[in-house]
């Protein structure tokens, strides 16, 4: 098999004026007179036809800049899009069609969102051919016989109205403004709108302007506004960041509810659960993060999550990752009763204008995990914060105070510096030991982040800092609101059992709210559930154990869950289906055993 170089240059990381231009000086192409590497505006251009592919280029740079990968020379006649010379490559298109909703999956870095911006029109595809792109004919005939021909015949001739939901929904009030309440108005073209606002809760934020609003209010607006319009294409990047699992599981309806229109629909997602419960079929996206990304055939939803999870595509005899990613039936671990109890709280209640939490007594041991489970703005924050000492409870009994770090659910990118100038300042001598860089920039993904800007990372970036950053503080008290947003699937594991290593290892006590439940049963030793109504009253109920803080939890939302037989990851029941029934009927919403091997889809 022949094979063909890709080459990427990482711009952000590229630094000529700091590393000797390493690259150019040892390449042994260059060394021999064959222009492989040469300088343009004072940035490297890797040649990928002149190059040999040896990698020396790779290990020779002082910042990680460069990747060069062969791929079989079969795969360049499926190049769907290049940005331009050394950068990422795209090869495939899912193929979308009407009445089904398609849900992508895979890494970050790997293409989903370009995908879906070629899909929005946003960006126009160029077949690889950067320099030269193609017309709107030579891209349809280059897909005729799939899906794809008669939707790029319709996009090229203006007859196909799309409407897309952006990932980063906190950029949002930069360039719209207004009330929620106009904006929804203008865009009401299907009559949706009132039992949209029911559905997403909009009433309570109707008057409020766009740049008020929460991250979490925000992404509800936006899912609104994308469905309310008349499209005959819909597209959603990450409809579930920062809502919390009740506003999840009704924005996955709100989007199913498009599919019975005959429309289609497009969903990237990385809550396992959520884009399971959405999608009718599933498109892998594999390859190198950030180089280049394949999407796979489609294939039916409860096929295409299992194949993702262990990392080989049967019908293209693909391994795309070593190891299977294995859910465990654990019957739940009570830990109460080991370690030494770190503190422990009688009834309490705090009350602010217009909010009161009421807290049951309780008390956490050192080295636990506590997983929080509940709605936005429940007192979930308010409660951890009376614990630590820094906020006092109504009756003016005080804490004892205790160090606390605290990784908020909206971080802030206002950094002025580098990745390894925040953390150093947090993690102080620490930064420079092996433990350090073993259990927490290695595991977390933030090792190859250091020279980075703040202001320059992506969302998935930024969180992987921010969780990095809140666990480098020694503290006694950890609070991590929703480490899992922007993150991938593999990201969340490695983000739940980094949390877990550094909690033992500090013998400390942490209180993870995380609302991807499958991820927040790979993180918390055992649960507290918040009750009540958001922004109005909260209720918190002592640490139970997992099986009973997820039955309590689930009983609330009415959702029951299901194992899949072949992977064990847990998967929402079809509400009144013969399971739900007989789950909801015994009382376990969550820790069911499997018994049959097979499954229907
Ligand atoms: P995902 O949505 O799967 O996280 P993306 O589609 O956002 O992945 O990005 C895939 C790759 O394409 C990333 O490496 C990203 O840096 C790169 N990329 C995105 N936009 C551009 C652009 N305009 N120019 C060059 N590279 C880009
Ligand atoms: P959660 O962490 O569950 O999202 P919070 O504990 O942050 O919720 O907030 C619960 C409620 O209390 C919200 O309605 C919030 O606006 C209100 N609240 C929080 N802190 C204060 C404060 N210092 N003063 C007044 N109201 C507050
Ligand atoms: Fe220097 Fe690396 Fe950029 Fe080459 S790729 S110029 S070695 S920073
Ligand atoms: Fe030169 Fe080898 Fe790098 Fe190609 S891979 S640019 S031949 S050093």
């Amino acid at each position: 098999m022949t094979m063909t170089r890709v080459a990427v240059l990482d711009a952000d990381k590229c630094k000529p004026k700091r590393c000797g231009t390493l690259c150019h000086r040892f390449c042994p192409m260059v060394r021999s007179r064959v222009e492989a590497i040469r300088f343009e505006n004072n940035k490297p251009v890797i040649v990928e036809s002149l190059c040999s592919g040896c990698g020396i280029c790779v290990k020779k740079c002082p910042f990680n800049a460069i990747s060069i990968v062969n791929l079989p020379d079969e795969l360049e006649t499926e190049c769907s899009h290049r940005f331009g010379a050394n950068t990422f490559k795209l090869y495939r298109l899912p193929t979308p069609s009407s009445g089904v909703v398609l849900g992508l999956l895979g890494k970050n870095g790997i293409g989903k969102t370009t995908t879906l911006k070629i899909l929005s029109g946003e960006i126009k595809l160029n077949l690889g051919n950067y320099e030269n792109p193609p017309d709107w004919s030579e891209i349809i005939k280059f897909y005729r016989g799939s899906t794809l021909q008669e939707y790029f015949q319709k996009m090229s001739e203006s007859k196909l109205r799309i409407v897309h939901k952006p990932q980063y929904v906190d950029k949002i009030p930069k360039v719209v403004s207004g009330k929620v309440g106009e904006l929804l108005e203008k865009v009401n073209d299907r009559e949706k709108l009132e039992s949209i606002i029911e559905q997403l809760e909009l009433k309570k934020i109707w008057n409020r302007p766009l740049e008020a609003l929460s991250g979490g209010e925000l992404q509800r607006v936006a899912v609104a506004a994308t469905i309310c319009r008349e499209a005959e294409v819909y597209l959603f990047d990450e409809p579930s960041s920062y809502l919390d699992v009740k506003q999840r599981l009704e924005v996955a309806k709100a989007i199913r509810s498009l599919k019975s229109d005959g429309k289609t629909v497009v969903v990237a997602e990385h809550d396992l659960a959520i884009i399971d419960y959405l999608s009718d079929q599933i498109c892998i996206f594999y390859g190198e993060a950030g180089v280049y990304g394949i999407v796979s055939h489609v294939h039916g939803v409860r096929t295409g999550i299992n194949i993702y999870l262990q990392g080989y595509i049967p019908d293209e005899n693909v391994r795309f990752r070593k190891e299977a990613i294995i859910f465990h039936e654990k019957p739940p671990t009570v830990s109460l009763g080991i370690g030494e109890t770190l503190l422990k709280w009688d009834s309490l209640e705090k009350t602010y204008e217009g909010f009161k939490l009421t807290a049951s007594p309780g008390e956490i041991k050192k080295g636990e995990i506590i997983g929080i489970l509940g709605a936005n703005g429940i007192g979930k924050t308010t409660f951890v914060k009376i614990l630590a000492g820094i906020e006092k409870a109504d009756d003016g009994k005080e804490f004892k105070e205790l160090t606390v770090s605290y990784k908020p659910q909206y971080i802030s990118a206002e950094y002025e510096g580098t990745v390894q100038e925040l953390l150093m300042s947090i993690a102080k001598e620490d930064f420079t030991s092996s433990w350090y860089k073993a259990e927490i920039l290695h595991p977390l993904g933030v090792s190859h982040l250091l020279d980075r800007n703040i202001a320059e990372l992506s969302g998935g970036e930024l969180q992987k800092t921010a969780i990095a950053a809140c666990l480098s503080k020694k503290a006694e008290l950890y609070l991590l609101d929703e480490p899992s947003a922007y993150l991938d699937v593999e990201e969340r594991l490695n983000m739940a059992r980094t949390i877990r290593r550094v909690i033992e290892a500090r013998n400390a006590t942490a209180f993870v709210v995380e609302h991807d439940v499958v991820a927040q049963d790979f993180i918390a030793d055992r649960l507290m559930i918040f009750t009540g109504e958001p922004g109005v009253r909260g209720a918190a109920n002592p640490p139970t154990s997992l099986r009973d803080g997820m039955n309590a939890f689930l009983k609330e939302m009415n959702v029951t869950f299901r194992r899949d037989p072949a992977t064990k990851r847990p998967r929402v029941n079809k509400e009144g289906s013969k399971l739900d029934k007989f789950q909801k009927e015994v009382g376990e919403y969550y820790y069911m055993r499997q018994t049959g091997t097979a499954e229907e889809e």
